[in-house]
């Protein structure tokens, strides 16, 4: 239940997570620009100059996810000074995976890199807003601040219609299109107890 009530509220962004469109990224630095010394002006400029570099390397990589076949959506991950840590495009119709999407697989690489399963402190670029499995994704890797670029509205235009799932999402579980029921088993508790009985468990 944890997960679905997880998912549930994913359109609540948490206000400790940062979720930018870039044009607002860009309002909003330029509306700062007058309250902040030059040193940092100058810092405002190079990142501003870095973010919309590494969106700009995103497209390229959705270019290069259509060239090969895939869906048109790249993702890059980097540290906390743009350092490039993982980037990967759409992989879905390549792997037969559904789930392969830019943000997950890009996800995945960056935890391989760094082996660690919490990419806390760590900056996601995508080509397009997350879909909500992604989005789920981002919040269970601990990443904190993504920048965007081309809108949910924009993808369901050419057919991708995560906005579909979004809406779902606002719906009582019984008025979506997806027929989920609860059935409990004797055992349905054992592991959950038994989780919360081990000891020096590894929580995430
Ligand atoms: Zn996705």
């Amino acid at each position: 239940m944890e997960n679905i009530n997880n998912i549930n509220n994913i359109n609540n962004i948490n206000n400790t997570q940062n979720l930018y469109y870039f044009e607002e990224v860009n309002k909003n630095q330029n509306k700062n620009q007058n309250i902040v010394n030059k040193l940092q002006n100058n810092d405002n400029i190079n990142n501003k100059q870095k973010i919309q570099d590494l969106i700009a390397k995103t497209h390229e990589l959705a270019e290069e996810s259509v060239v090969k076949g895939c869906g048109p959506f790249g993702c890059i991950i980097t540290d906390e000074n743009f350092n490039i840590l993982a980037l990967n495009h759409n992989r879905v119709t390549e792997l037969n995976d559904p789930t392969a999407h830019a943000e997950i697989n890009a996800i995945r690489d960056a935890c391989k890199a760094l082996n660690n399963f919490n990419l806390s402190n760590k900056i996601l670029f995508t080509s397009c807003e997350p879909c909500p499995m992604c989005l789920s994704a981002i919040y269970w890797a601990k990443i904190k601040d993504v920048y965007y670029s081309n809108t949910r509205i924009d993808a369901r235009n050419i057919g991708f219609d995560d906005d579909f799932i979004y809406c779902e999402l606002e719906k009582q579980i019984e008025d979506r299109s997806l027929n989920i029921k609860r059935v409990s088993s004797d055992n349905s508790l054992t592991s959950f107890e038994m989780w919360k009985l081990k000891d020096n468990k590894l929580s995430y």
